[in-house]
């Protein structure tokens, strides 16, 4: 059954995503090895494993408590490109959503905007860079044509999650134009960018999270 997207489910969101970075913890170090410097899988799970310890001693009284929680643990926890990068979109989505104890489906869709408007101040990349980016744009665009379609949160976050997974896919031929792999130019297509891998993973946790799974 679909849950309200209230903190309940923004906690099993933030540790359903600690289970998936931990489960694709070496798939991802392989996506950033062949690109980058194999650090992403380990960087995500030290991140993720931290906000879950945190989780353990404290409950968030709110959805947007627990995404600034999740954005201070992963801006001091993960380093490197990522680190920055996924704390400044998980602040943004924090300050959006604001001290609501639930969600509605258009704030929900700003609060992922908010997020993917983070990562583009802070890291520059335009779609097509071969970024996370390219995973967050067609998820944000989803979410906001579901929402305005009248969708709940829940299916919202499906229709985010499978954008952000062909936005992964759709990253395999490009050639990166920022961050490590950049330094390959050519040489960096034919693999998946590894943040935007890992952020279809956390948008499908979201949604997995929204569908009522517990973690
Ligand atoms: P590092 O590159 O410092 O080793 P990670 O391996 O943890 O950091 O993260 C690499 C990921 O960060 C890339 O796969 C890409 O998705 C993302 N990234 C790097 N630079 C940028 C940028 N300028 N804008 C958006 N995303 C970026
Ligand atoms: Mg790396």
């Amino acid at each position: 059954m679909a849950a309200p997207l209230d903190v309940a489910w923004a906690i099993a969101w933030l540790r359903l995503s600690a289970a998936v970075v931990a489960e694709n913890r070496m798939a991802l170090i392989e996506l950033d090895r062949a690109i980058g410097d194999g650090d992403h899988g380990e960087n995500l799970d030290r991140g993720f494993s931290a906000i879950v310890a945190k989780l353990d001693e404290e409950s968030p009284a709110t959805p947007g408590a627990a995404l600034k929680m999740a954005a201070m643990t992963l801006m001091s926890k993960v380093g490197g490109a990522a680190g920055p990068l996924y704390g400044t979109a998980f602040l943004r989505a924090a300050t959006a959503v604001g001290e609501s104890a639930t969600l509605d489906p258009a704030a929900l869709a700003g609060a992922l905007a908010a997020a993917r408007d983070g990562v583009v101040a802070r890291g520059k990349a335009e779609s097509g860079d071969k970024t996370m980016v390219d995973a967050w744009t067609p998820a944000v665009d989803a979410a906001a044509s579901a929402a305005a379609a009248g969708a709940d949160g829940a299916a919202v976050l499906e229709a985010a999650a499978v954008a952000a997974e062909a936005g992964a896919v759709a990253t395999d031929p490009l050639t990166a134009r920022k961050g490590r792999a950049s330094y390959l130019g050519e040489r960096s297509a034919g693999h998946r960018d590894p943040g935007a891998a890992s952020s279809a993973l956390i948008l499908r946790a979201a949604a997995r999270a929204a569908a009522g799974e517990a973690a």
